[in-house]
């Protein structure tokens, strides 16, 4: 198997593999008949062609979940990426080299030996390129493999135009960072960056709504699959556990801010007392 020191490659199943870079980001390349789906490319520190080469001989559509750096921002190795359009602007915003710097000296602190394996200067100057082709998904559309039918479901939350990816055959679904198992869920970033909690807990529910629908989650970080219980515990803590009990959680510090941490069961919410305030629908007191 092709791993690398920046991305390890682990087969799922014989038509899935997930492929983390830097031990920290889930990216899924999903094996159809006729072409392949790339959900997520990373940060992009080292260009992942080889690997999906290697991994299969079928075109690769590659999608993002949203526009946070570490999902999209390895557009750069591909002629033409799909996003949703409210997530477009968040990509073009986070294309930076301040972007690309704040973040890879915070991967380094984690992973010091990455500084042999890439050139951070190089990497910190590259830009997406100008002609990259970024093509619009909608709620609801079908993306086909032949064989394979994958839905995108729109799940406004972690980021206004956040998609999750449905196969519809099996069941399996990819949560980007709306979903996890047990890994911190950001909802700290300022208004014009991360819808609400109420925003989340109606995606969730709709989720959830479909439940037979889905068979396995996917999450961008952390375990993998995730249990399905992670999604009912979600919304189980946004529906009320978080309101009772936000007062026992702890600070969070982060160089986007400060804010704090909620732990109920498989949740591990990071969150800001604005968000907090605009759910509550007063402003937070702490006692
Ligand atoms: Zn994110
Ligand atoms: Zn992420």
């Amino acid at each position: 198997m092709n791993n690398s020191f920046i991305n390890t490659v682990e087969k799922l199943s014989d038509d899935l593999y997930m492929i983390t870079e830097t031990r920290s980001i889930h990216c899924y390349l999903l094996i159809g008949t006729e072409k392949a789906l790339l959900i997520d490319t990373g940060w992009g520190y080292e260009d992942p062609r080889p690997i999906l080469e290697e991994l299969t001989g079928k075109p690769v559509m590659t999608v993002f979940t949203h526009g946070d750096g570490d999902h999209c921002l390895g557009a750069r190795y591909f002629d033409e990426v799909f996003i949703h359009p409210l997530d477009y602007g968040k990509m073009r915003r986070n294309d930076t080299g301040e972007e690309r710097r704040g973040m890879l000296e915070h991967r380094l602190r984690k992973l010091p030996e990455l500084a042999s394996h890439m050139d951070t200067e190089s990497y910190c100057r590259t830009l997406l390129p100008k002609d990259l082709k970024v093509g619009f998904l909608s709620d609801g559309e079908i993306i086909d493999l032949w064989d394979k039918h994958v839905e995108c479901v729109l799940t406004p939350g972690h980021s206004y135009g956040h998609l999750m990816f449905l196969e519809k055959e099996s069941g399996r679904l990819f949560s980007g960072d709306q979903i996890m198992d047990g890994h911190n869920i950001w909802h700290f970033l300022k208004r014009d960056e991360q819808a609400g909690f109420a925003a989340t807990l109606s995606s969730l529910k709709h989720l959830a709504a479909r439940e037979r629908e889905i068979s396995a989650i996917f999450p961008a970080h952390g375990r993998t699959p995730a249990a399905k219980q992670c999604l009912f515990d979600l919304i189980e803590c946004l529906e009320s556990e978080l309101r009772e009990n936000y007062q026992n959680d702890i600070p969070f510090h982060s160089h986007k801010g400060d804010g704090y941490q909620h732990f109920f069961r498989s949740v591990n919410l990071i969150y800001s007392d604005e968000r907090l305030a605009e759910y509550l629908g007063n402003p937070v007191y702490r006692d």
